[in-house]
């Protein structure tokens, strides 16, 4: 596919090849994405799900054009409407991040400043990209906050961010993320420091924003179950790679990676009544001294010598997993 070919409705809106983020620390280098592929489409949502210190955050920084020294995208390509990201210079980025891609955090004071109101800071974010009036930046804002589901959005533009609660704080970061008609948004974790009721009303609102506006969503999680709620497909990630992506019912359905099985088995709403929740043995591997091969080795007990040899994603587009001794129909998890 060509760059400058015009963009079909099947074409995905963002294709990423061979991702690679590292950083080069006294310590070593540490692999924190290494080689992930996937690609996104219209109004898709999918989840990127792994333990804590994956490289799901970098993978999210490594999709905007954020990742900051000492780290670097080391190799592999980010393609937003068959545009390269990588290697772009920082103004042109800039250009992009916002306007076409935008990234929601866990702590909406990243995006929020405390001391200007929302109407002042989504005028600036509006500015950055177009030029509007006073009174069509305000309307626009207005527009945006009821979208996310933030009543009486007119007079809440006057507001300062210390007045609004922790789900309000990250609709209003949603909504600026969604200002331009954003086509991609990139959310890392942005409902794990909510409560669980509120969690799940934004993850409601969310699905219906992007089936609305066509947006696609990255859905960044540690949890599974957040992940599953939402997401038409999900991307396992383990030591920095995909072990194991496809829609999101056969993923739950039917793992076919040990790993993913033991975060499933690991699930409250997944164990047998009466049962231990089960977790998996072993810690998630430094990324500085990975092991030789497949990098759960030392955590599976499905392992064998095979193994020191690192397992290639199988061939199927969208359903796959890098695994030799992979769950098959009738294994037991
Ligand atoms: P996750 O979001 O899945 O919890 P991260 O993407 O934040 O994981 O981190 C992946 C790996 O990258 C971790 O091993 C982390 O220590 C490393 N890492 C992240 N930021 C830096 C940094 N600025 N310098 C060195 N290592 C980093
Ligand atoms: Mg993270």
């Amino acid at each position: 596919m060509s760059g400058a070919s015009p963009t079909t409705s099947d074409a995905p809106i963002l294709e990423v090849s061979d991702l690679t983020t590292q950083f080069h620390t006294r310590a070593g280098v540490v692999k924190a994405v290494d080689g992930v592929s996937f690609s996104l489409h219209k109004g898709e949502i999918i989840g990127l799900v792994g333990e804590s210190g994956s490289g799901k955050s970098v993978t999210g920084f490594s999709l905007i054009g954020l990742v900051d020294p000492p780290g670097r995208i080391v190799s592999g390509s980010v393609k937003l409407d068959g545009q390269e990201l990588v290697g772009l210079s920082p103004a042109a980025l800039r250009k992009v991040r916002g306007a076409r891609i935008a990234m929601v955090f866990q702590d909406p004071m990243m995006t929020l400043n405390p001391v200007l109101t929302i109407g002042q800071q989504m005028q600036l974010a509006l500015n950055a990209h177009e030029k509007l009036s006073k009174s069509a930046a305000r309307a626009r804002s207005a527009e945006a906050l009821t979208r996310v589901g933030i009543p009486d959005a007119e007079a809440r533009l006057d507001a300062y961010p210390h007045q609004f609660s922790g789900g309000m704080r990250q609709r209003v970061a949603i909504a600026i993320a969604l200002l331009h008609g954003t086509r991609v948004i990139v959310a890392d974790e942005p409902t794990t420091a909510l409560d669980v009721s509120i969690q799940a009303q934004i993850l409601s609102e969310m699905r219906e924003l992007a089936r609305e506006m066509g947006t696609a969503l990255v859905w960044i999680s540690h949890d599974l179950s957040t992940v599953s709620a939402l997401a038409d497909r999900i991307l396992v990630m383990y030591a920095g790679r995909i072990v194991e992506e496809g829609p999101t019912a056969q993923v739950l359905r039917s793992p076919r990676h040990p790993y993913t099985a033991g975060l499933l088995r690991s699930l409250p709403a997944m164990a047998e009544p009466g049962t231990d929740l089960e977790q998996i043995p072993g810690t998630t591997p430094s990324l500085l001294n990975l092991p030789q091969g497949c990098p759960f080795r030392p955590r599976c007990d499905r392992a064998t010598d095979l193994c020191s040899e690192a397992p290639p994603m199988t061939p199927e587009t969208g359903r796959g997993y890098r695994c030799h001794h992979p769950l098959l129909d009738g294994t037991p998890a």
